[in-house]
């Protein structure tokens, strides 16, 4: 019985599995041609002051948009643009496009203003990645101080010692770094002091869990504190609502970015709403 109930499942496995496939590489060939073809965009989502509410930077975020004008998310296609190493190409022109509207802000006046890039492990682990990195840098004009580099948790945990080089190699371009989606992996304090970061990002799932629980806020709040422990700054994504920003707040955490202040925005819209805010990221 064991063997049969095996064999129905290899079966069932591998016919799944072929479904999967055809469907990932249909998309890896659709991602191909959009991004020839201008499909995809970059979207920028301000990043606000807690106390003063100013927006005092703003995170590129990556959209694509299909002929027939459905959007497919970013969850869906990055991996697949990681599986296929489209995602060296693909990250290389958000970079640059994310450092040009950076300098494109800076000379609308917002010359605090700071820009956060979410860059892949494969793109990290490229042995390329330090020259278009610095290359982006220096064909765009972009100051390295107001550019931040994200990477995930989970990608801190592999290759520790890898991880460590690559960082003060980074470091030495004067990029900053966060680690994003931060409190879902399982850094330890001692790796995490060993490691060139400037700013750790409060994973969505804790803040949506502030206003769930008696104790939900803990995790935030211990972010907050090993935030202040270390020296690294600290920031809330995903805040929602009101609710959650004033316990975030109170928690002294100084940062936030979230649908409460303002959705990702084309870099045109976002011109728009800086000037509405007068101040956002002016010295
Ligand atoms: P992430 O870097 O953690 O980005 C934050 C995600 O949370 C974004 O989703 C953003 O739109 C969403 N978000 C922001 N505020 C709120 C909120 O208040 N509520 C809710 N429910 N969601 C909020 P998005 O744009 O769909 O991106 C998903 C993930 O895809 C990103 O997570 C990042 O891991 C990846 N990604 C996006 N753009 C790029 C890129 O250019 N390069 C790479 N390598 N990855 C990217
Ligand atoms: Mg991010
Ligand atoms: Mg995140
Ligand atoms: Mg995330």
């Amino acid at each position: 019985r064991a063997k049969s109930q095996q064999r129905t499942g290899h079966f069932y496995f591998s016919r799944s599995m072929g479904v999967e496939i055809r469907e990932r590489v249909r998309m890896m060939h659709a991602l191909r041609t959009g991004f020839s073809q201008n499909q995809l965009f970059v979207v920028y989502q301000p990043q606000v002051d807690l106390d003063s509410r100013r927006a005092m930077g703003a995170e590129a975020l990556l959209r694509w948009q299909t002929p027939d004008g459905k959007f497919v998310s970013p969850d869906r296609f990055i991996p697949i643009a990681e599986y296929s190493g489209l995602i060296i190409d693909i990250g290389e022109w958000v970079m640059r496009t994310a450092m040009q509207e950076l300098v494109a802000l800076r000379a609308a006046g917002h010359t605090e203003f700071t820009m956060s890039i979410n860059v892949s492990q494969v793109q990290f682990r490229h042995p390329h990645f330090l020259d278009t990195l610095r290359n982006a840098l220096h064909d765009t004009g972009a100051p390295p101080e107001y550019v931040e580099l994200e990477i995930t948790e989970s990608m801190a945990m592999e290759e520790p010692d890898m991880l460590i080089k690559m960082l003060a190699q980074i470091k030495q371009t004067g990029v900053t770094i966060a680690i994003d989606d931060f409190g879902t992996g399982f850094s330890s304090l001692s790796y995490l002091q060993r490691l060139q970061i400037d700013r750790l990002k409060i994973d969505r799932a804790f803040v949506t869990e502030i206003t769930n629980s008696a104790r939900g806020s803990s995790i935030a709040e211990m972010v907050v504190q090993l935030g202040r422990n270390l020296g690294l700054a600290v920031i809330a994504e995903g805040v929602e609502d009101e609710r959650q920003a004033q316990i975030l707040h109170n928690l002294g955490c100084p940062l936030a970015q979230g649908f409460l202040f303002a959705r990702p925005m084309t870099g045109e819209a976002l011109s728009g709403w800086l000037s509405n805010d007068a101040l956002a990221g002016v010295a």
